[in-house]
């Protein structure tokens, strides 16, 4: 189709054509032809002036419907006076508008597309036939789907198995958009239950689909299962010795005229088991102690001192054992809590003495590795078995239960000296060979808390 301005010209042209052609025919041909000379170029001149910024309008038009929007002003003002000017200007405006408001449209659009691929939780938004209009990078992983392939489709559209998780949130989407209500499903991985999730479809307003948001709750489960089994673990742990105190208490009871050297084995056997109880319950609530301890505790402690303060504590209880200190230079300064911290080594040392035999032989050494303060405590006593050695610093976790008890452990010192290090950013390792010894490592960051 010819643009708006040439057909005006065209039939501009040929109007003068026809004028002059009946003019020339019944008139002057001269003077008419003169009349016309002069008519053809005004007219055309008049004509440029009226359909030039009709036409521009007409391109900036066409681009706006073709979604091009100009990069400059669309219309020179300053080329059109009168009526035509205010509509170039009233167009200008309007598209300056159009184009802030579909930027920021797009900026929005960017915003929350980042915000909801930054969501711990899967993000999926399906249109009223059920076919995927957004679907966030968790989402993506949790349904192993990649994020080309799930937008566009529906999810049917995929192969899955009757209980997968695909399945499962196809399944709710075309619940939710039957009913329009929000659906709310637990769905765990039926094998192996390491992960459990959390599936809440919620209908769009306006029947326009619905969004499902699917939660990992697997660290939660883990949080109950831990909490579980604390319970039941510190529940037995403290029921054996109470149950012995009340059997020797019983005794005593039915029996008043026990002979007095039986009368002080039991009594011996009611303090020992006392003490370890107590021992339990103070254990126990360290470990809760340390779990709120308040980062204002945290100072600059050396560690050579640390160690050296230990040393004392430590010989005076064992004097017959041999603990050698090695340090790659002193003062060595770390970010920590100094009770803790020292709970922690001593931890570690009563450990050492406890799991050689007599009088045992304790290396304890501090030194730098990149930005972290490594003290190590190295014994040469009994070992860890390999199978054990992934779950010793586990509450309540004993390698050899008769052995602990005898000693009055329960499991709970590795478990405090793991929760304290943690508490300073720090790691906890051990290496160890059966009947050579063990090195306890203490990492703790030189600097940062
Ligand atoms: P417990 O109070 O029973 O000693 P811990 O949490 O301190 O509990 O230690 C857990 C288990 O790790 C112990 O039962 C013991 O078998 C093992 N263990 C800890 N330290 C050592 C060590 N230095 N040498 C050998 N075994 C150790």
């Amino acid at each position: 189709m010819l643009p708006f301005r040439r057909k005006i010209f065209l039939s501009q042209f040929l109007l003068t054509g026809l004028f002059g052609y009946f003019f020339c025919s019944c008139c002057n041909v001269k003077r008419f032809f003169w009349a016309f000379a002069l008519y053809a170029p005004m007219s055309g001149w008049i004509l440029y002036r009226i359909t030039a910024p009709l036409q521009r309008i007409i391109d900036v038009v066409i681009s706006l419907k073709e979604e091009e929007l100009p990069d400059a002003i669309a219309i020179d003002q300053s080329m059109f006076d009168g009526e035509f000017g205010k509509l170039g200007g009233f167009f200008n405006s309007l598209i300056e508008r159009i184009k802030k408001q579909i930027r920021r449209a797009q900026e929005q659009k960017k915003e929350s597309e980042e915000i909801l691929h930054s969501l711990e939780e899967g993000v999926i938004a399906v249109d009223t036939s059920g076919v995927v209009t957004f679907a966030n990078g968790t989402a993506c992983k949790m349904l192993q789907i990649s994020d080309v392939n799930i937008v566009g489709n529906s999810l049917q559209s995929f192969h899955f198995d009757h209980k997968s998780l695909t399945q499962i949130c196809h399944e709710l989407i075309q619940q939710v958009l039957q009913t329009s209500e929000v659906v709310a499903w637990n769905w765990s991985d039926s094998e192996k239950r390491t992960c459990h999730l959390r599936l809440v479809g919620t209908p769009r307003s306006c029947h326009n689909g619905m969004v499902l948001v699917i939660q990992d709750k697997t660290s939660d489960y883990k949080m109950v299962e831990i909490g579980k089994d604390f319970i039941a673990n510190a529940s037995h742990e403290l029921k054996t010795p109470i149950t012995i105190i009340c059997g020797f208490a019983e005794t005593l009871q039915e029996h008043p005229n026990l002979p007095t050297s039986m009368v002080q084995e039991i009594g011996e056997k009611v303090v020992r088991t006392s003490s370890r109880l107590e021992k339990l319950i103070k254990s126990l609530l360290t470990l809760a102690e340390i779990e709120n301890v308040s980062l204002e505790k945290f100072q600059m402690v050396d560690l050579v001192s640390l160690a050296f303060l230990c040393k004392q504590q430590f010989m005076y209880c064992h004097p017959d054992i041999s603990l050698e200190i090695e340090v790659a230079h002193s003062p060595f300064f770390i970010v920590a809590d100094p009770l803790l911290l020292e709970l922690a080594v001593m931890n570690l040392l009563e450990n050492a003495a406890k799991y050689s035999s007599h009088p045992a032989r304790i290396h304890l050494s501090i030194r730098k590795e990149n930005t972290f303060a490594l003290l190590k405590v190295r014994d040469e006593g009994i070992g860890i078995p390999n199978e054990d050695l992934p779950h010793i610093f586990e509450r309540f976790y004993t390698v050899d239960k008769a052995r602990s008890r005898k000693s009055g452990g329960a499991g709970l010192g590795l478990a405090i000296v793991r929760t304290i290090i943690e508490k300073h950013n720090g790691k906890v390792s051990v290496v160890s060979e059966l009947a050579k010894g063990s090195t306890f490592t203490l990492a703790v960051p030189l600097k940062t808390i």
